[in-house]
């Protein structure tokens, strides 16, 4: 789950990170009101809130030299789109004199299989950027759960960023503290991008990004409250509603699969016959037509998919509650795409004849049906 800046800002500051004041704005006339209060008559920032990076590039954030401006600038960025979501509100912060930028982040390293602790002295961009272009100038450190981030590690990675020793000090315990945020929220990633030096060298947390692992919200009920369904894509709303597991990508091949091995494979497999995947979809182990309904609504609810692929291996799951799933959705939506069913397993002779019955005919083998949905999508 994605917390806005704002949400992640309270989280740093609560763990005792330098973060500047913010409030929110969702009206040109609050962002002025808040600009003076905050801003003191001088400059401030005003800073669109979506779930996205490079705000800064595409315009979300803009330097205001007072409150009339703020105005200005809130009216703008208010409604605009950046990377397809609308922006609702806007964060007005007192504008910060910047000297230097660097990057801190924390994230979680599957193949070291420990939070992996990130800096770079090159903050303020893109740090997938840096990664592509000067992979030398990021500093990572694989941080032993037992023990978090120990005091002369923090230092060591610091004394990569900053010459200063009583920066260098600052940072390494902005480094720990963040580590304590991270580990606290059962974050799966947390970055402080950037991480400015001030006018009166001290730093200060400028902009903040947290992820938290969707396996922690049942034991943090504060932090599932902080969710913002709106600014989700509704398709994957719909489908948390439904109890699916599902991800929205940018391919043209629906896929309606159960498990969520045998979904990737599935992708893979789509890709490999020169397909695109439309989504990610697991409709999980259990036996229930009902989650099969939810899942066609949602796949034929997005308009780039041309040609929906089942891929179906009955264990627990049955393949004849699946075939009936795929009737009763097809009687109360009508397909305006074809439809590619591959399914083996329990009930596969019962499926076959439910199937057969309402007009579709099933395949067994799975390349045969993920090469005829990709020609499918293809000539669609
Ligand atoms: P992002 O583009 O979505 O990562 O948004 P950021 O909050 O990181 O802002 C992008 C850039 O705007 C930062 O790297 C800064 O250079 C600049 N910026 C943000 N806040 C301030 C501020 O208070 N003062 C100044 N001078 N620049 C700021
Ligand atoms: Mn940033």
């Amino acid at each position: 789950m994605n917390l806005h800046e704002y949400q992640a800002r309270d989280i740093l500051r609560r763990h005792g990170i330098p973060v500047p004041a913010a409030e929110l704005a969702t009206t040109a006339d609050e962002a002025r009101a808040i600009a003076a209060r905050l801003g003191g008559g001088g400059a401030v920032v005003v800073k669109a809130q979506v779930h996205a990076g490079g705000r800064g590039k595409a315009g979300g954030v803009r330097l205001a030299r007072d409150a009339g401006e703020a105005a200005a600038h809130a009216a703008k960025i208010l409604g605009m789109t950046i990377k397809g979501l609308t922006v609702h509100r806007v964060l007005i912060a007192p504008a910060a004199e910047i000297t230097a930028e660097t990057y801190v982040g924390i994230v979680v390293d599957r193949s070291s299989q420990r939070p992996v602790l990130m800096v770079s002295a090159a903050g303020g961009v893109d740090i997938e950027e840096v990664a592509a272009q000067a992979p030398e100038k990021i500093h990572r450190l694989a941080v032993d759960p037992r023990y978090g981030v120990l005091p002369h590690q923090a230092l060591g990675l610091a004394l990569k960023l900053y010459r200063d020793l009583t920066q260098a000090r600052a940072a390494a315990d902005i480094m720990q503290r963040l580590y304590g945020a991270f580990y606290a929220v059962g974050a799966s990633l947390a970055e402080v991008n950037p991480l400015a030096t001030t006018a009166d060298g001290a730093l200060a947390a400028l902009d903040a990004k947290i992820v938290i692992d969707d396996n922690e919200l049942d034991r943090h009920p504060e932090l599932a409250a902080l969710r913002d369904s709106t600014a989700e894509a509704p398709s994957e709303v719909a489908a948390r509603q439904a109890g699916l597991t599902f991800i929205k990508l940018e391919g043209s091949v629906g896929c309606c699969v159960n498990g969520a091995g045998l979904a990737m494979a599935t992708m893979d497999l789509v890709k490999y016959y020169g397909g695109e995947p439309a989504n990610f979809l697991d409709i999980g182990g259990s036996s229930n037509p009902q989650k099969v309904v939810s899942a066609l609504q949602i796949i034929t609810a997005d308009p780039s998919v041309r040609a929906i692929l089942f891929n179906i291996f009955g264990g627990i799951t049955r393949c004849d509650d699946v075939a009936n799933g795929i009737v009763q959705a097809t009687e109360q939506i009508p397909l305006e795409v074809p439809l590619v069913i591959r399914l083996t397993g329990t009930n596969e002779d019962l499926a076959v004849a439910v199937l057969t019955k309402a007009g579709f005919s099933a395949l067994t083998d799975m390349d045969e049906a993920v090469k005829q949905a990709v020609a499918k999508a293809r000539a669609a």
